[in-house]
């Protein structure tokens, strides 16, 4: 049966673009992918495939029954666009202002509907049960993922699978890794509340600048004096605002940053040694500094043994010519809320174009379209692997 779907696949790859191209020019930002939403829960009507909507924001659950017993798998595909001018010379180019198909998301939720019509035609002999979970706002966290897991609609699957196109690796790739695959991603603030004053008389003042540039550097001997050196983190400051003028002490200065890690244990250990440091600093200099962690996604953790049912499925698909594991990405992805919940894994598939290739979130991003069948044909061979288990 495999690869009888992987040709009626092929056969409909003109369907796949041209869905995925319809998408591309309707974008919309996350949390508001009402249109997109509703086309998707068109389709499945129009298929007599039954789904429910609005699932933990604008999601949408479709479920395949099929004829026979066995697991039921669920499948992913995110729907939601960036704000970001699309600035592409293409008949497809978005017509919203402002707003694009950066990530890829519109070709994820082409690849997913067309092979769902497609196994709609297999449903009496297919084995287990398909779940199509089509997932707003991937972008923002706090994400659509975790609104629909705390749902419960996704409680009775056994595994889940997801896919992203990945402009930076050629077509025929299929990339993912067990364990830690992308990085979790937090936010930090720092308020550094001082006393200002004129610059000739520093010692009546607690000035905020010192205070804030020793802050910077000593954070960054969390990476590097206390963490295991064969761990990876990263912390970012990207923002140091304070002060008015040449001759005066500043008052404030605020700081904000980002960490990311691979590990849960790692983001315990930062916490710990973000929070007594900046309690050092505070202390030393007799200020206030009030620190403000808000924790984004976690890592993606992809689970051993689908993990390896990605690579054996991506090996029996005839266009695929690389399916290994690879090292981590310090990019986020809100599967990784799935992942928590339920076994399953996330996979890279190849999408760049051969010319004109920018990567993901560029104002010129694009994919290769031959990417979108290859997917398709790795999640049902996934699904097919995983009743086997
Ligand atoms: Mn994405």
């Amino acid at each position: 049966m495999l690869k009888e779907i992987q040709k009626i696949i092929d056969e409909n790859y003109d369907e796949m673009v041209s869905i995925r191209r319809y998408l591309h020019q309707h974008p919309e930002l996350s949390f508001h992918e009402y249109n997109t939403a509703a086309y998707i829960a068109d389709f499945y009507t129009d298929l007599d495939i039954p789904f429910i909507k609005d699932v933990g924001g604008n999601g949408i659950i479709a479920t395949l029954k099929g004829g026979k017993p066995g697991k039921k798998i669920a499948f992913r595909a995110d729907f939601d666009a960036l704000p970001i001018k699309d600035e592409k010379d293409v008949s497809y180019k978005s017509k919203v202002d402002g707003v694009m198909h950066a990530c890829g998301h519109d070709a994820h939720t082409a690849s997913l509907l067309v092979l769902a019509k497609i196994l709609k035609g297999f449903q009496k002999e297919l084995p287990g049960t398909l779940v199509f979970v089509h997932q707003h706002a991937e972008e923002i966290p706090p994400g659509g993922a975790n609104s629909i897991v705390k749902t419960g609609a996704l409680d009775d699957i056994d595994a889940i699978f997801g896919n992203h196109f990945w402009a930076t690796t050629e077509v025929g790739k299929i990339h993912t890794k067990q364990g830690s695959f992308m990085a979790g991603v937090d936010k930090l603030t720092i308020q550094i509340n001082g006393a200002g004053g004129h610059g000739a008389y520093p010692h009546q003042t607690k000035d905020s600048i010192v205070i804030g540039s020793m802050l910077v550097t000593q954070l960054q001997t969390i990476i590097s004096r206390r963490l295991d050196p064969l761990q990876t983190a990263v912390l970012t400051i990207g923002e140091f605002k304070s002060g008015s003028s040449f001759n005066i002490i500043a008052d404030q200065a605020k700081l904000t940053g980002t960490v990311r890690y691979l590990d849960l244990d790692i983001q315990k250990q930062i916490i710990n040694e973000l929070e007594r440091l900046v309690d050092g600093v505070a202390k030393t200099h007799d200020v206030e500094i009030i620190l403000n962690y808000e924790k984004g996604y976690p890592p993606v953790i992809n689970h051993p043994q689908e993990t390896e049912m990605v690579l054996r499925a991506a090996q029996k698909v005839p266009e695929v010519n690389e399916a290994i594991e690879v090292n981590p990405q310090m990019a986020a992805e809100d599967f990784s809320y799935y992942l928590a919940h339920k076994p399953g894994a996330f996979f890279f598939t190849g999408a760049k174009k051969t010319k004109d290739s920018y990567p993901h979130h560029h104002p010129k991003f694009d994919i290769d379209e031959k990417a979108l069948p290859i997917a398709a044909k790795v999640l049902i061979g996934a699904y097919f692997e995983a009743q086997n288990k």
